[in-house]
């Protein structure tokens, strides 16, 4: 199959040897889990429970609210013990609404799981409302609803289904573990998606530095022709969607679009093999796979954790961490984040946890630009890093922004390249916080002043009624005075 280069991209260094070769583990279940009512992009769900309230592995805790939303479920069995605000897995560490469950350690399902009875037989738009129940989103880190994108690709009449295995960012082989474990899911999880979106033909798209995946994978759809597993060369970010659809097909997503809108669908592994559970079995997304991985880690590993899970307990079932870590991310060192702390919860988007020692990281000096052009060369998305790193410097983010800044997806790549150790990246996190606070500050500025206008028009309005009534109450009294007169 012919395949398409990206211009830019760049090898980082894989450092995946620790958990490549290890099996999924399965991490028992924590005493407290701490489940977020904000896992996905959209409105946050809406409790349904109270505290107190006994509830049963797999029921439902919050539902979904408007179109864009998830609903998430119970990881276990126990009490709800409390419903407030804890905090993210975020740099932020800002807290978000979240409901706290005591496990009752009985780890007991809800008897009325509903399987489908043949989700290939199902009509389309009800196997998308069970994603939907299901509270399954993106598990690449993208967290946007999986039914949402299942019903606009049978709008947009998508033709074809790209299966995300490119599992670029270092550290990081739960993807890789899940395709070579669990293929035969994946590959049911693909059919039940083509059957939902009504398209023709799926391409699984793996890395070529993972052949037992690859193996693994076109040994299970040796008979299904609408099914093809490609191996797409290991260059970083080939996991970005819109760079593996480049690779895959040629095309391009327009930059304010979709993939939906040039006719193709993509998830990751993970999201598609929530959806086969979801279909074939009855369950909501309540636990997911994940590398825990890096140099201060005791024992990395590939392990399946139950949603709300601390990232504390899940460390502790690595065996704690042999020194304390000079980085704690969620995510691979490339696109995650930094943590501010090991008491936060393990999300439907949480792919890893990694602890990075001293040795691990770069923490040369920065120096000047000497405008090689390296940052030019690696950007995967054709813009220019080091103008849009002086201008963001200089605090002038409306050249930043007419430099491209909003097609950045901060994939580091720039920053990993450049030769005076400048982080380029952080300057666009930072103008794209900037112009977001911006944004938000115009709209905010717009909707103080519609309420001062609809205010004045309400005044204006009631100011005329006032004149009119007592312009009539004075026609009444003239015309009453004449009656009387002429009487
Ligand atoms: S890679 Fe670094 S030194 Fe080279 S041009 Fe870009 S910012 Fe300057
Ligand atoms: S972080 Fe942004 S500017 Fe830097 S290489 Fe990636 S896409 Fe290009």
């Amino acid at each position: 199959m012919k395949l398409f280069r990206f211009s830019g991209g760049i090898h980082p260094e894989g450092r995946k040897h620790a958990t490549t070769d290890k099996p999924i583990q399965k991490m028992p279940m924590p005493h407290r889990l701490y489940v977020p009512l904000q896992q996905h992009v959209g409105a946050p769900a809406e409790p349904q429970v109270k505290v107190g309230e006994h509830v049963l592995k797999g029921q439902l805790l919050a539902h979904s609210q408007g179109m864009i939303s998830a609903p998430v479920h119970s990881p276990t069995s126990g009490i709800i013990v409390e419903i407030g605000d804890f905090t993210a897995p975020h740099p932020s560490g800002l807290p978000v609404r979240t409901i706290i469950i005591e496990s009752d350690g009985e780890d007991r399902w809800m008897t009325d799981l509903h399987p489908a009875e043949d989700p290939l037989r199902m009509p389309p738009d009800e196997v998308a409302a069970r994603v939907g129940m299901a509270g399954i989103v993106g598990m690449g880190g993208a967290t946007f609803p999986a039914s949402v994108k299942l019903k606009q690709s049978l709008k947009n009449k998508v033709h074809t289904f790209i299966v995300n295995g490119s599992e670029c960012e270092p550290y990081l082989t739960c993807d890789d573990r899940l395709m070579q474990e669990r293929a035969e899911q994946l590959i049911d999880g693909t059919r039940i998606v083509l059957h939902a979106a009504q398209v023709a033909q799926a391409y699984i798209a793996v890395e070529d530095n993972k052949p037992a995946a690859i193996e693994a994978l076109t040994k299970a759809c040796r008979h299904i022709t609408t099914i093809k597993v490609v191996a797409v060369p290991s260059l970083y970010p080939m996991g970005s969607a819109q760079h593996l659809i480049k690779t895959v097909t040629g095309q391009e997503v327009p930059a304010d679009g979709r993939s939906s809108d040039i006719g193709l669908l993509v998830h990751n592994v993970g999201t598609v093999y929530a959806i086969h559970r979801a279909l074939r079995h009855g369950e909501p997304l309540i636990s997911r796979v994940i590398t825990v991985g890096g140099g201060a880690v005791t024992e990395p590993i590939n392990v399946e954790v139950p949603i709300g899970a601390l990232v504390s307990d899940v460390l502790a079932f690595c065996g704690g961490l042999k020194q304390s870590p000079a980085r704690l991310l969620v995510g691979g060192p490339m696109m995650g984040q930094i943590l501010p702390t090991t008491a936060t919860p393990v999300v439907k988007g949480t792919n890893g946890i990694v602890a990075l020692t001293a040795e691990e990281i770069t923490q040369e000096q920065t120096m000047p630009c000497i405008r090689c052009g390296s940052c030019v060369t690696a950007c995967p998305c054709g813009l220019l890093p080091l103008q849009m790193a002086a201008f963001s410097k200089a605090g002038n983010f409306d050249k930043v922004d007419e430099l491209g800044l909003v097609d950045c997806i901060s994939c580091g790549s720039c920053s990993y390249v450049c030769p005076s150790h400048i982080p380029l990246v952080h300057y666009f996190n930072y103008a794209k916080g900037e112009l977001l606070a911006r944004e938000l500050q115009k709209h905010k500025a717009q909707e103080h002043r519609r309420l001062v206008d609809q205010r004045k028009e309400r005044l204006d309005r009631e100011i005329a009624a006032k004149a009119a009534a007592a312009a009539k109450r004075k026609a009444d009294a003239e015309k009453k005075k004449k009656v009387v007169t002429e009487a």
